[in-house]
């Protein structure tokens, strides 16, 4: 158009254009318009070509790629003058599972589908790159959190909807995280970096939605990224701080000592002691909770050879996260370690949180089977938490079951928690799966779950998490009693 009202001789554009088969392509056409002596134009000539391979284009969705988008979001702040911007970055959720369960081939149909129909919604101030793997990003100029919020609404209304994705059975949900220039970030790279921690959060709170980046967003990531960089280091000094407590486990009827459960603990260079819930997530997201895992292990069953020694059927319960399980190491990793330690498998217990293991049972009922010809014993950790409990119970591979505590918080007032826990006792026995009640802490709820033919228990009321030399010491006492009875 410039060069038609006379403005310029060279011409540059950059545009989409729908092939035959109906697939974009982005093309780059440069041009520019010869004069004769009088300024008429004369000749017009250009070259006209295909993007691919000019590194700007992502060659699957025919988006613009990660590089384009950090070039758009500089551009826009050189521009602005006072102009709001979002820079968002959209991620399918759980998008490795479709990847897993389908095929990539059929993922990056969907990740085009979703490029596709993201685009349809978007406003004229707004663009849509794909960046990696299954995350886009979108820039949208002089906008609010408030259009921003709608147009995120706008997508998972289009998303719910979508029979495409109903005759496959799917459902396709985003998490999003969003940084505004210039209220969270001045740079192109901070807003970046703002976003990818909103996104982080929006993951952490349960995906599904969209996070605008806060301060109190990146508190927490600084606290985070401090904590890892202390768990890193003490990885790398053969796990200093880390330690294992191992907290009692008693027959249901008798309240004689079974086993113990170790559970990791880790103490920084300061003295201050840090919670397995706060730095196990830390550890799973890093990749450093597999490593971690055969470290509690070995160390579980080094400490476990002295009490068996006095105690033969003495039990050790080693939480697993289903992180590690999914390693292709794990068997082969467990069954040396427990070579080279020379411990008996049969005392060994494997507990594994109930969601996760429900979720993958297809993957890893091998592993499960692998692992109970070696003789150890699989449990369900927090049993009641996840879904589909009941039907998991049919044939799963497993030996024993650990209810909640959640259930037995209330057990004392709701007939529907005591019912619950009775009839899961029911069942698991019928299906030879033994249970056992985490989390008692009071003499009421004991009295209460002893009618209940619990084979197992374990909780405050008989012995918080504690050392290794306070279990020899319970085990000594236990055996010398017995001697003496
Ligand atoms: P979990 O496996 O369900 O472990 C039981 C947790 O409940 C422990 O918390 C324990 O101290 C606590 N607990 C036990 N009895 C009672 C009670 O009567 N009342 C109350 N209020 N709490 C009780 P802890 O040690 O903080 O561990 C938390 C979680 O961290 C564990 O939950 C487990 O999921 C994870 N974890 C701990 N050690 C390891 C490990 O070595 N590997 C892996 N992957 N996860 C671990
Ligand atoms: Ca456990
Ligand atoms: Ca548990």
């Amino acid at each position: 158009m410039e060069i038609g009202e006379n403005r310029r001789d060279a011409h540059y554009v950059e545009f989409r254009a729908k092939q035959r088969s109906g697939k974009y392509v982005w093309m780059r056409c440069r041009g520019y318009l010869t004069r004769d002596e009088c300024g008429i134009p004369v000749i017009f000539a250009g070259i006209m070509h295909k993007m691919d391979g000019q590194n700007k284009v992502d060659p699957l969705t025919q988006l613009f790629n990660h590089r384009m988008f950090m070039k758009r979001i500089r551009k826009y702040i050189e521009k602005s003058q006072e102009e709001k911007i979002a820079v968002a970055i959209l991620d399918v959720d759980n998008f490795r599972q479709i990847n897993e369960l389908y095929s990539r081939k059929f993922g990056d149909r969907i990740l085009c589908t979703i490029a596709y129909n993201i685009q349809v919604l978007l406003p004229d101030n707004a663009r849509l790159f794909r960046l990696d793997n299954d995350r886009l990003g979108f820039l949208m100029r002089d906008a609010g959190k408030k259009e921003v919020n709608q147009f995120f609404s706008r997508i998972q209304k289009r998303f719910s909807a979508l029979q495409e994705w109903k005759k496959e059975k799917l459902e396709i949900h985003l998490s999003a995280g969003c940084a505004f220039f210039s209220d969270s970030g001045q740079t192109a790279d901070e807003l970046y970096l703002h976003a990818d921690y909103a996104l982080q959060y929006a993951k952490e709170q349960g995906k599904d939605r969209m996070v605008i980046f806060t301060e109190e967003i990146l508190n927490q990531k600084s606290h985070m990224l401090e904590l890892l960089k202390v768990l890193r280091d003490a990885m790398n000094h053969e796990f200093r701080g880390f330690y294992l407590d191992y907290q009692p486990q008693v027959n249901g009827r008798t309240k004689a000592l079974t086993g113990v459960e170790a559970l990791v603990r880790f103490c920084d260079e300061k003295g201050n002691r840090i919670s397995p819930v706060e730095f196990i997530p830390v550890m799973e997201k890093e990749g450093m909770i597999y490593e971690m895992g055969r470290w509690v292990l070995r160390q579980a069953i080094r400490d476990a050879g002295e009490w068996i020694r006095i105690k033969p059927d003495f039990d050790i319960s080693v939480n697993a996260s289903a992180l590690e399980m999914m390693n292709d190491q794990y068997i082969e990793d467990v069954e040396k370690i427990l070579e080279e330690e020379k411990f008996p498998a049969k005392n060994l217990v494997i507990e594994l949180t109930e969601s996760s293991a429900v979720q993958r049972m297809d993957i890893f009922r091998n592993k499960y089977k692998k692992l109970r010809e070696m003789g150890i014993r699989i449990a369900m950790d927090d049993f009641g938490t996840g879904y589909s409990s009941l039907e998991f119970l049919k044939n799963a591979p497993i030996d024993l079951v650990k209810i909640d505590r959640s259930f037995l918080k209330d057990i004392l007032y709701s007939r529907f928690d005591s019912a619950f826990i009775t009839f899961i006792v029911e069942i698991c026995h019928d299906v030879n799966i033994k249970v056992c009640q985490e989390g008692v802490e009071t003499l009421e709820e004991y009295e209460m779950l002893k009618k209940m033919e619990l084979d197992c228990i374990q909780g405050y009321y008989f012995g918080k998490p504690m050392s290794k030399n306070a279990i020899r010491n319970k085990i000594s006492a236990e055996c010398q009693t017995e001697g003496n009875d």
